[in-house]
């Protein structure tokens, strides 16, 4: 795997002014053809030059060493730390990206402070043993394995994200699907209430848009699809006492 050194690793996550994040990796082999944020962000400030760049991910090699020094330095005001808003803690295929990020919550954790994991990678059971305060998200929009292949080649297959958050869940670790960006009908025809049985243990869902493409225009009246499956993600959440 390729590696690159970083000045700092710690970052103000701007969800409020004691959350942090941090980015052990610059690209993802998950590949997610969205397209990703992060990548169309990396293309702008120049960060990759390509998709087959951003596809072949190079781990910061200094991860810990500038992670103790920050937090030796910023513990005092720092309340969570989000893993990951660029690439993704639990890669598939990547086991030092594993590796690090779980070195990585464990030194965070050990200095009081708590961790949000999103992956669309398999959840690691050894999480099951870390601070109760954590939580654990997968990334979650569809049940079926074509659209999986097509729109997010490299990333774990849905049962296998599902099974590994359930197993989480089972050790009393708060866990929560983030359902976004959520297809129209025009790219998958699917049935919402199907996939919200099958992740009907969690403890939060949160909802969102199919963003930065055009394909949802395409589709008549997405406005009116959209408020009717938030109604259906609201009307569900509150008859399983699910946050939303
Ligand atoms: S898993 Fe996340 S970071 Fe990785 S390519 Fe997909 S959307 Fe981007």
């Amino acid at each position: 795997m390729k590696s690159i050194l970083r000045k700092s690793i710690l970052y103000k996550s701007g969800i409020s002014s004691l959350d942090y994040a941090m980015n052990p990796v610059l690209g993802c082999a998950h590949g997610c053809r969205y397209p990703c944020y992060a990548w169309l962000m990396a293309m702008r400030f120049g960060k990759v030059k390509s998709y087959t760049q951003w596809i072949q991910p190079a781990i910061v090699s200094n991860t810990l060493e500038l992670l103790e020094k920050e937090l030796q330095k910023w513990h005092w005001k720092i309340r969570h730390v989000q893993l990951c808003l660029t690439t993704d803690p639990f890669m598939v295929g990547y086991p030092e990206v594993r590796q690090l990020s779980l070195e990585s919550i464990r030194m965070i954790n050990q200095n009081g402070i708590s961790c949000g994991i999103l992956t669309k990678g398999v959840l690691p059971p050894e999480l099951a043993e870390l601070d109760q305060r954590n939580s654990y998200g997968i990334s979650l929009v569809s049940l079926d394995e074509e659209f999986r292949k097509k729109w997010e080649p490299g990333a774990a297959p849905y049962q296998e994200r599902i099974d590994a958050l359930r197993y989480l869940h089972s050790k009393g670790m708060h866990t929560w699907v983030h359902m976004e960006p959520y297809p129209t009908p025009n790219i998958i025809s699917q049935d919402l209430k199907e996939i919200l049985e099958e992740i009907s243990f969690v403890d939060s869902i949160d909802f969102g848009r199919w963003n930065y493409s055009s394909m949802i225009s395409h589709f008549p009246d997405s406005n009116g699809f959209y408020r009717a499956m938030e109604e259906q993600v609201r009307t569900f959440c509150e008859s399983h006492g699910i946050e939303y």
